[in-house]
């Protein structure tokens, strides 16, 4: 059986880690996507209370909506990086900044309701990065800023990194990429880089189909060539 399995909500999938005590999971999907959620949960026979920890990849209503009922139901310890954690303990989504007029336009069709969720107060807030071994993983979370300022990911020792909203598949393109909604562009670069540095090999991600970490590599390295030239000049 996968480590990784991969609970696509509609518009967000979310992830479940396999341990050897239970389960982690990676979001928890917007509040309307909590009855698909339990469906996933009865067709894997996974019972709510293995669900160990809930890692929040960032405070935005369609990662975190659910949070609050998942939380209850599965008795799970909450980890959120500490610059979006008054988002959670709000029960309200950080801002978000389009790249692009279509995730604009997106973005401008999401109602005003849809965004505020009921509050939580995390057991666990990390700064840099956070082991994983004492929930039976062999991986950490690492902060990886840009898509909001408290974002984060899991890589695993095996090369699995779960980056949730770091790369996007969304609106309407062929193969995921750079992020089309971020609050800080640089950042999401060097969180790539650190993601790959990290030793990640196949990549998760929240709105999109996984993919290899050629794929960054290659845009990294483009990006450093781009550089390298224009300060020759
Ligand atoms: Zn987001
Ligand atoms: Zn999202």
């Amino acid at each position: 059986m996968e480590k990784v399995i991969p609970l696509n909500l509609g518009f967000t999938k979310i992830y479940l880690l396999r341990t050897d005590s239970g389960y982690i999971q990676f979001d928890t999907g917007s509040k309307h996507n909590v009855k698909k959620y339990l469906r996933f949960l009865d067709d894997y026979n996974i019972l709510p209370e293995e669900i160990k920890l809930i890692i929040i990849n960032h405070a935005h209503f369609d990662h975190t909506g659910a949070l609050k009922t998942i939380q209850k139901l599965t008795n799970a310890q909450v980890l959120v990086h500490e610059n979006d954690e008054e988002f959670l303990v709000k029960g309200i989504s950080a801002e978000a900044q389009p790249l692009t007029f279509l995730a604009k336009v997106l973005i401008s069709t999401v109602p005003k309701s849809w965004t505020i969720y009921e509050p939580v107060e995390p057991d666990i807030v990390i700064q840099d990065e956070y082991s994983l071994y004492d929930f039976g993983l062999k991986a950490k979370v690492i902060h990886t800023p840009g898509h909001t300022l408290g974002t984060v990911a899991v890589v695993t020792e095996e090369g699995d990194a779960i980056i949730g909203c770091s790369a996007h598949g969304f609106p309407i393109r062929l193969r995921s990429g750079f992020p089309r909604v971020a609050m800080d562009e640089e950042s999401v670069w060097k969180s790539w880089e650190r993601i790959i540095g990290e030793g990640a090999e196949m990549i998760y991600i929240s709105h999109g189909k996984p993919f290899r970490a050629e794929r960054i590599k290659k845009k990294l390295r483009k990006r450093q060539s781009k550089i390298e030239k224009q300060t020759k000049k």
